[in-house]
């Protein structure tokens, strides 16, 4: 049988789109930054020369510096991955029994790194714009196991940080902010790392700045940086005190090298995506059915993602049919973040995981789709993915195979 009779039944439309737009190579929803080869040669000749691999080396300790430089935050504490990051960023503030407000739609990394502290998630509905915690939902789930709320700057749009500080301080909660999506963005004329106790980064390799694996914490206070920097070298504070149980958290030398040379990159990183996201909008705006995110006010944003929100009945088609069929035209999309965690099996009983505490978390879970973005992919490209998008469209009343 061949591979086209083995597809679905296409109706002219769709044949014609193909044969069009059809992607000759695989477009896949992200690719990692890759600084050159030979500049990453250098910094591992010098490696090889040292003989110093990891423990707060010389590219740690530049790293550490130039990141703080970057963001323009003063505690950066560098991490072997993200999901480490939250776990000691928690055990910094000694959140280690009882509930965290968070949300559903986040990678699972947020919600398991309260598992393993022992902590109760307790999920809380979303802003249908802005994807990110509802602050007017906050308040009806504080109890009196309630220790901190733990929000998450979902593809980098920056959460409702003023009224999620207002609760907080009502009712003497940590917040601690999972910002893996947020690395250089800025709320008015900060960054937005500085909020609440501390946020967390993470550097993987599908993420818009990358040390392959590797995260950070920024922190409020030099004291708060000390203790964070012990709990991720197992709580050794010098040859003779170990002040907790800490953990092996530290970024290594071959981690922070390749950082280094990320930071390099970074802006213009920021400045192609800006420009393709551009495109994006403006190919897709008009697109009935179609809903994209647009630049909040008094934010500088970092164009990490590019989610659409597919509305089934005026699109003609549901997000995973259009998932689906992109995957015809070599487009690979994902569904960031579907399903939401508190339909993972293991969190599915919490009282809070009901899908009636959570409507808008649900509506979105199921509409919406990432599509490709990051530096390196072409700005036709771009175009024939909205063309794409636009294309597909099954309009009511037009016949359909
Ligand atoms: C990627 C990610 C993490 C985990 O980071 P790692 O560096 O992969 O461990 C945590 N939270 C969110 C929202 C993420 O997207």
């Amino acid at each position: 049988m061949s591979v086209a009779a083995q597809q679905p039944p296409q109706d002219a439309a769709v044949l014609e789109l193909l044969h069009r737009y059809r992607f000759e190579r695989p477009v896949h929803v992200t690719r990692p930054t890759m600084p050159s080869r030979e500049d990453y040669q250098r910094s591992l000749a010098r490696l090889w020369e040292t003989g110093w691999l990891t423990n707060d080396g010389e590219f740690h300790q530049e790293l550490g510096a130039g990141l703080a430089r970057y963001l323009g935050v003063e505690h950066v504490s560098l991490c072997c991955n993200g999901t480490v990051a939250l776990l000691i960023a928690l055990h910094a503030f000694r959140i280690t029994s009882g509930e965290v407000i968070t949300t559903p739609f986040t990678f699972p990394a947020t919600i398991h790194a309260l598992y393993w502290n022992r902590i109760r998630p307790v999920f809380c509905d979303i802003d249908e714009k802005t994807f990110n915690l509802d602050p007017q939902r906050i308040e009806a789930l504080i109890g009196p196991d309630t220790r901190a709320i733990l929000p998450v700057h979902v593809f980098g749009h920056p959460c409702d940080v003023e009224a999620i500080q207002a609760i907080a301080d009502k009712h003497g909660l940590h917040v601690i902010y999972d910002a893996a999506h947020a690395m250089g963005v800025r709320y008015g004329d900060a960054s937005v790392l500085e909020h609440g106790d501390c946020s967390i980064l993470s550097f993987h390799a599908t993420k818009l700045f990358s040390t392959i694996e590797g995260g950070a914490i920024v922190s409020r206070s030099e004291v708060q940086r000390k203790r964070i920097d012990y709990l991720k070298n197992f709580g050794i504070e010098d040859e003779e005190t170990v002040i907790g149980p800490g953990i092996n958290g530290k970024m290594n030398e071959f981690q922070a090298a390749f950082g280094l040379l990320q930071l390099e990159m970074i802006e213009q990183e920021i400045t192609r995506r800006r420009r393709l996201t551009e495109i994006y909008r403006e190919g897709l705006r008009a697109v009935p059915g179609l809903r994209i995110q647009e630049d909040m006010p008094g934010v500088r944003h970092n164009y990490a993602y590019f989610p659409v929100l597919v509305d089934p009945e005026r699109y003609g088609r549901s997000r995973d049919e259009l998932h689906a069929l992109l995957r015809q035209f070599n487009v690979h999309s994902r569904k960031y973040f579907h399903p939401l965690c508190s339909h993972y099996p293991f969190y599915s009983a919490l009282p809070s995981a009901g899908r009636e505490n959570l409507p808008v978390a649900e509506r979105v879970a199921e509409r919406v789709l990432c599509l490709p973005l990051y530096g390196t992919l072409g700005e036709d490209a771009v175009e024939g993915i909205c063309a794409i998008l636009a294309g597909l469209r099954s309009k009511p009343g037009e016949a359909r195979a």
